[in-house]
């Protein structure tokens, strides 16, 4: 099963992806996650697309697909879910070829819909384990009371400043690419409201009626 997931920022692509993953034993790429991480290894890679992130902007193309073709090149061309990638058309197109070389296409391309104040609720109380990179949210999954709260932050690019900006450059960058799934057939939209659960199940029950995922014997 080789899957992408789009959707704007906080609308639960990561959480969603990592069930997924886990529950179907398919490896998890999260561009934002390795991005973060070489941020703050100062890896010269991570120097350069610091600024974009904390910012609120894009990562530069050629600096994304590298990170992407790595990842994926390094752990398993057959059964991958990527979050946080493609985001633009030039990335898109980029990853049709890379899969095409390998005879490797896409079965589907996971959308999440919710409505823009659900997101904005799930962006501005999101926090993340500073070590670890496990996600939380105040309201819906509260850090355990037994984990050092100082080492529970919110990211710099999830303050009410950015949210805004980010939403903003998705519409613009990443709508199209919904787009271009669409036109490739393999677009499924599902709806993000409700608990993790009931969203992970939506996801279950559209793989299997899109014969993605053949029902266990
Ligand atoms: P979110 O989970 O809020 O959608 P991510 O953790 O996926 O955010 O990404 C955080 C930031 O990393 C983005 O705002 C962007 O600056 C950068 N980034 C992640 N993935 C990509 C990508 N595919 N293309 C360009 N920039 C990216
Ligand atoms: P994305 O990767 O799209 O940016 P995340 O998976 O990081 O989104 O989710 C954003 C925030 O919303 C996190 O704090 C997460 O714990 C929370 N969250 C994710 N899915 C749900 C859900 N179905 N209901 C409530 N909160 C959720």
């Amino acid at each position: 099963m080789r899957i992408v997931f789009l959707g704007p920022p906080g609308i639960g692509k990561g959480t969603q992806a990592a069930l997924l993953a886990k529950r179907r034993g398919l490896t998890h790429t999260s561009t934002g996650t390795i991005i973060r991480a070489a941020i703050e290894a100062g890896t010269p890679l991570g120097e350069e697309a610091r600024k974009y992130v904390q910012d609120g902007h894009l990562v530069p193309d050629r600096l994304v697909c590298v990170l992407a073709e790595t990842a994926i090149a390094e752990r398993d061309y057959d059964q991958f879910v990527l979050d946080g990638y493609p985001r633009t058309i030039v990335q898109a197109e980029w990853l049709t070829e890379f899969l095409e070389t390998h005879e490797a296409p896409l079965d589907a391309a996971i959308n999440l819909e919710v409505p823009t104040d659900v997101v904005v609720d799930r962006l501005s109380k999101r926090r993340v384990h500073r070590t670890t990179g496990e996600n939380y949210h105040l309201d819906f999954k509260p850090p355990p009371p037994d984990i050092d709260p100082s080492l529970i932050i919110q990211r710099t690019d999830d303050r009410p400043e950015y949210i805004r900006k980010r939403l903003e450059v998705y519409r613009k960058e990443t709508r199209p690419v919904e787009e271009y799934y669409e036109a490739r057939g393999i677009l499924r939209n599902v709806e993000g409201v409700g608990d993790v659960e009931d969203v992970y199940s939506r996801i279950e029950d559209m793989l299997l009626s899109s014969a993605i995922e053949k029902k266990p014997s």
